[in-house]
């Protein structure tokens, strides 16, 4: 048996703000064989490039953070997209990786597989108990059919595949388009710009009333690393085995109003905000029960407001990306 850090890591996604974060955390641990593909060399909604990717390299352990992905009003606006990429990249990959005989695979999912009105904060076992959230129900249906690919590969062929289901995330490399991002990259990019024109106002969208958990990208890869290293019988323990999925957060949530104005804190922007009643609000509350994680042995360490201020840092370096 080689050693963890001589294992082949394939992290799909890896240009994305969670597969990059991965690697990163890959990489600082001491990983040597950390594999990574481009879109043009393998395209993870095609099938056969993607089979052919699995047979040509002695793959260890996937790291499964491709996926199409995008905020409130981009799920509203690309159902289709959302639903067809996410379930193509997803069947490609766990189908690909089993039939290469990789072992070991890490599913990351999203807390919007879990009902709109869960009971919060919301249980592991809140899954497929309600109806979901409509502005992002294809890519929520997208995400639970992950997990159920994992558990029915671990049922019918023993595979040892996990997943795991942050709350929403933040930090280096996420999108900051305006219209079509999260709130933290909107709201850094828009306050910012708001600043440098000396605006005395601001739009946040909704009512500012729904309240998000919300974890550094950090925090997300190096749960993920630890939730990949547990041995399978910590990993299994006191849960029913079709319960395979771990929850990922800070256990902790706040209104999108506070969001907003620690964000003007962080981008140093002195005015008001204005909340726009016509975006939509989405669910009214989403946060995490984390407490199957902490039995774990992982907890977060990033708070907001350094979380923040280190994702404005790094939209200020990569600015001309976004011009
Ligand atoms: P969600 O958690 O899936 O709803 O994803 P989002 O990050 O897109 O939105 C979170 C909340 O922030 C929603 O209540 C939005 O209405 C609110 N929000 C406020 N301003 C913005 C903004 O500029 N962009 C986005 N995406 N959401 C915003």
């Amino acid at each position: 048996m080689t050693r963890d850090l001589d294992q082949t890591v394939f992290v799909a996604g890896h240009r994305g703000m969670v597969g990059s974060a991965i690697v990163r955390r890959l990489e600082s641990l001491g990983y040597t064989r950390i594999l990574t593909a481009g879109r043009d060399d393998l395209d993870l909604n095609r099938q056969a490039q993607v089979d052919a990717f699995f047979q040509t390299h002695d793959i260890d352990q996937v790291y499964l953070a491709a996926a199409k992905v995008g905020g409130i009003q981009a799920n509203n606006s690309y159902p289709a997209e959302f639903i067809y990429e996410n379930l193509m990249i997803e069947s490609n990959v766990i189908q690909a990786a089993h039939r290469a005989g990789v072992h070991k695979l890490l599913f990351l999912g999203s807390s919007c597989i879990y009902p709109k009105l869960a009971e919060q904060p919301m249980r592991e076992d809140a899954l497929l108990t309600g109806t979901l959230e409509p502005t992002n129900e294809p890519y929520a249906i997208a995400k639970i059919a992950g997990i159920k690919l994992c558990e029915s590969y671990n049922r019918q062929y023993g595979c040892d595949y996990r997943s795991v289901m942050p709350t929403n995330l933040y930090g280096p490399h996420d999108n900051f388009h305006p219209e079509n991002s999260h709130v933290i990259p909107a709201l850094l990019r828009r306050f910012h710009e708001a600043k440098l024109r000396g605006d005395e106002e601001v739009v946040v969208w909704g009512s500012g009333k729904p309240r998000r958990e919300l974890l550094h990208v950090d925090d997300m890869a190096a749960a993920s690393v630890h939730v990949m290293g547990l041995d399978p019988d910590t990993y299994t323990a006191n849960t029913d085995p079709m319960l395979s999925h771990i929850n990922v957060g800070t256990g902790v949530d706040c209104t999108i109003r506070e969001l907003a104005e620690t964000v003007a804190r962080v981008t140093g922007f002195p005015g008001r905000l204005q909340f726009d009643a016509s975006k939509p609000d989405g669910a009214p509350r989403k946060l995490l029960d984390v407490s199957r994680l902490k039995t774990l042995g992982w907890q977060a360490g990033i708070s907001l407001e350094a979380g923040l201020a280190d994702t404005y840092r790094w939209f200020l370096e990569h600015q001309d990306r976004f011009r």
